[in-house]
């Protein structure tokens, strides 16, 4: 929507990293809007805290299950930034890697397991948290063995390939009087944080209607995709791997929870990527308030990761919204354009010390298990708006 005025503003951007600064001030923008010089906000919703880190022997221990991507490249580094939780064991089902790694952050080989020795992380002190980051379809398996081995466990998204699954691992991890977060980082990320609360403010007058679309290209020759194109290991297509960001917005947003969903579902046909999972899905939800949702998932166009909030007063835009850094947020009101420039804090490192403070204080998770349940739920009855063509209601 503010596409044009994004691409001055960017200009603008590379104009004062240029030392071209004066640039950016008051000035007419490419779709007539006036820009404001930025500014930033103050920060909102349950802010990262300033205390110091923790001296060593204080944090908690954690081992990172599955060293994939998104694990050796985002969470691993990340713990370097957590100031209740250290990283002291790896497992892995390739060992020469594990070592590697284990080399490199300094942990102990004693303490690194495989997926057949898992269950001997029970006697490990060290270890009390259990980070699993393994395909979809393994979420289940291995957070209900890490739960039975005494340990707290932290599950990425989404929780599970089915609603059975997800409560499964509820009750394992209530059974053994451990907590269970799911990694939902963008709801610890700030620029998401303060639009939660410019939203559920009345800093956009009363909410009307949300977009969010999440898209990228799958590519059957990466490693990482190969097992996304497997519906018993990646549970869904699209959705079930990055609509889950278009849906979790729609819920943290509001603070709701939709009472009607409609959706639609479109795979190229004879595309040998689509054979198990699904290309694209849009859906609607409609919320309590009146908010009506509008979202988009597809793996077969380029990466875009957005969130617009429609106010009666004002429009919020966040582009990127979900991505790991560089996020943008700009509120349209009157006409005129502002973008607001937030402090960059590592969401991994803030979700990660979140549980840690849990099961410090014993509180309970801000993203819990029933928090991944209900996305799982919900992404099953958008498969079934689609496939019955009928309002689905919740
Ligand atoms: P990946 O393929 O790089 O990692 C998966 C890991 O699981 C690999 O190390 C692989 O060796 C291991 N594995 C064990 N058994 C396997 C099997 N039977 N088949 C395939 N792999 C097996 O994938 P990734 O992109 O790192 O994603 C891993 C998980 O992390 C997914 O659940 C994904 O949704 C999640 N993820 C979350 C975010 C986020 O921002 N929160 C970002 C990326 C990925």
């Amino acid at each position: 929507m503010f596409d044009s005025l994004k691409k001055e503003l960017s200009r603008r951007a590379l104009l004062h990293k240029a030392g071209f600064g004066f640039m950016a001030l008051g000035v007419t923008g490419a779709v007539g809007h006036i820009i404001k010089p930025t500014r930033t906000l103050a920060q909102a919703g349950p802010a990262p805290s300033n205390e110091p880190s923790l001296p060593p022997e204080k944090k908690l221990g954690w081992a990172v299950v599955g060293l994939g991507k998104f694990a050796t490249q985002q969470i691993m580094p990340s713990f370097g930034e957590c100031k209740r939780s250290k990283l002291v064991a790896l497992v892995s089902g390739d060992r020469p890697k594990a070592e590697k790694y284990a080399q490199q952050y300094g942990i102990n080989p004693k303490n690194v397991y495989n997926y057949q020795n898992y269950d001997s992380i029970r006697d490990n002190p060290e270890v009390d948290v259990i980070y699993i980051i393994l395909p979809n379809g393994m979420y289940a398996e291995y957070s209900i063995r890490g739960a039975q081995a005494g340990k707290h466990i932290m599950c990425e998204k989404p929780m599970a390939n089915t609603v059975e699954e997800c409560q499964a691992m509820i009750d394992a991890a209530k059974k053994a009087n451990r907590k269970l977060m799911i990694a939902y980082r963008t709801q610890y990320e700030p620029y998401n944080l303060t639009a939660i609360q410019l939203a559920q403010s009345g800093k956009l007058g009363k909410l009307k209607s949300i977009t969010s679309d999440h898209e990228r290209i799958l590519n059957p020759k990466d490693p990482v995709d190969i097992w996304r194109m497997q519906k018993k290991l990646a549970g869904g297509g699209s959705l079930y791997d990055i609509g889950i960001y278009s849906l979790q917005a729609t819920r943290y947003i509001t603070g709701e929870e939709p009472v009607a969903i409609n959706a639609m579902m479109y795979s190229t046909p004879g595309d040998p990527r689509f054979r198990e999972v699904e290309e694209n899905v849009n859906f609607m939800l409609h919320f309590p308030s009146g908010v009506l949702a509008n979202c988009t998932s597809s793996y077969g166009y380029s990466s875009t990761k957005r969130i617009q909030v429609f106010g009666s007063d004002a429009v919020l835009e966040l582009d990127p919204a979900t991505d790991y850094y560089q996020h943008r947020l700009f509120i349209n009101r009157d006409n005129q354009t502002e973008e607001q420039k937030i402090e960059e804090k590592n969401q991994f490192a803030l979700e990660m010390d979140h549980l840690s403070e849990c099961i410090m204080q014993n509180k309970q998770p801000k993203t819990p298990g029933e928090e991944g349940l209900q996305d799982v739920r919900l992404m099953n009855l958008i498969y079934e708006a689609a496939r019955t063509d009928k309002t689905i209601k919740v």
